[in-house]
């Protein structure tokens, strides 16, 4: 068979400790005997995050925007002890941070669905996408804890120098005040980011917030969404044959357990923190779970929603064999490799993603799985639990009886 060739690269973000292991794993057994790899690769390990004092992480975001379609490894976001690890000369900031707010983009977080492995809620067939608006709201707010009574205003001072002043409350002892913001540009990035990728995947888009309570606030989230699918969505919504569904918040929350799944849920920046832990944990592990960023002018990228395993990464350096859970990084490529074949208009390449990403389901729903998942396999059904080069072959063995 020839490999399939790329027109576009793919902009490729390599990381750190065990998921760095499994990166070449996968691109060794899985793409490059099938694929002639085209990447544009930026190191994001830290070291090299550390020699370039973080330039290489603005790089390969800057070439995410150049060419649209990024696949990215776990990388270590530093705190005290990793400045000490690695003799780090700043704690730079968390990569992903710095990416997302250079595409200005949400952050989608979807299940991996196999038939042996049961959601918590047991009418949940597809999986169910998270979008979080990740950006505002109580995350930048403003708090007081008054120690006696007082009263409390809002002010706001416009830039033409208008004033608007409103009464919050009148405190008879001691309390807690808190003062939060959003912007309309920011919502509106929100707003596009979901609908492309609703788009995109071809499913139906939820939003919820409290706007009956909430009638300035919640009510402009509403109104921007509203406004933003009628004037450029709607008719390719239409086209496809997907719907744009807004409830309130608790209504979408006991719809989403009563569902069967196979739709993306837009929450609000707080609602999504809550609600995608509840999502991921009820649907079984962060191992089977992918994260993708979308920019709101249709910018991807594809990585694992987990980091970089440490734990099993120090007990790699100690000579033990890697058992982790390789699916949510492959599943990232394939997600990057399909929508360069996508917008490149190279099949093969689409075909190929699809191909493989069965491969792996198909190897888990045969029992052969990784010590975490057998862990969370339905009882009765079996499980050989192999380790992560064992399951990788196991899923190569696959692949080629179907190409
Ligand atoms: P983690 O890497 O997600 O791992 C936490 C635990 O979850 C592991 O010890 C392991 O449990 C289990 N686990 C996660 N992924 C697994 C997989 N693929 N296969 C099998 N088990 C898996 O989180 P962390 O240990 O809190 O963070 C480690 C580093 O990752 C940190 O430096 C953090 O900054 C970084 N991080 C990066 C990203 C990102 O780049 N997107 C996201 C989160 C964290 P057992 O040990 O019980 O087997
Ligand atoms: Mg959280």
């Amino acid at each position: 068979m020839d490999k399939i060739k790329m027109k576009t690269p793919l902009v490729e973000m390599d990381g750190d400790e065990m998921t760095r292991v499994l990166w070449k794993i996968i691109k060794d057994e899985l793409l490059l005997p099938y694929i002639d790899l085209k990447t544009e690769y930026y190191d994001l390990g830290l070291p090299e995050r550390d020699r370039t004092d973080d330039q290489i992480t603005i790089d390969a975001a800057m070439a995410t925007k150049k060419y649209g379609v990024a696949v990215k490894c776990a990388t270590i976001t530093p705190n005290k002890q990793r400045v000490e690890e690695y003799n780090l000369k700043e704690m730079w900031k968390s990569p992903n941070a710095t990416i997302r707010a250079i595409l200005d983009g949400t952050v989608f977080r979807a299940p991996i669905i196999v038939s042996n492995i049961k959601p918590v809620v047991a009418n949940w067939k597809k999986p169910i996408t998270i979008a979080r608006h990740a950006f505002g709201d109580v995350y930048k707010a403003s708090e007081i804890r008054a120690e006696e009574g007082g009263i409390a205003e809002l002010v706001f001072t416009s830039a033409s120098g208008k004033v608007t002043r409103m009464k919050v409350c009148e405190l008879e002892g001691p309390g807690v005040l808190q003062a939060m913001f959003n912007k309309d540009r920011s919502i509106r990035s929100f707003a596009h980011s979901c609908f492309r990728y609703a788009i995109s995947t071809k499913q139906d888009l939820w939003f919820g917030t409290k706007d009956t309570i909430s009638k300035q606030y919640d009510q402009t989230f509403k109104l921007i969404f509203e406004d933003i699918y009628n004037t450029h969505y709607r008719a390719e919504f239409e086209r496809l044959g997907i719907e744009y569904f807004y409830t309130l918040i608790d209504d979408a929350a006991s719809r989403v357990i009563r569902s069967q799944g196979g739709f993306i849920w837009a929450c609000k920046n707080y609602d999504g923190d809550v609600m995608s832990d509840l999502v991921s944990t009820a649907f079984g592990s962060l191992a089977m779970m992918t994260s993708i960023l979308v920019s709101p002018d249709g910018c991807y990228e594809y990585e694992a929603a987990h980091g970089t395993i440490t734990r099993h990464y120090y007990r790699y350096l100690q000579g033990e064999t890697p058992t982790s859970n390789p699916m949510a990084l492959i599943f990232a490529w394939c997600g990057a490799l399909g929508k360069r074949g996508e917008l490149d208009g190279i099949n093969e390449l689409t075909e190929f993603s699809k191909k493989l990403e069965r491969a792996c389901i198909e190897t888990i729903e045969a029992g052969i799985m990784t010590k975490d998942l057998a862990a969370l396999a339905e009882p009765g059904s079996k499980a050989t639990v192999v380790n992560t080069l064992e399951f990788i072959t196991e899923i190569k063995n696959k692949l080629d009886s179907e190409l």
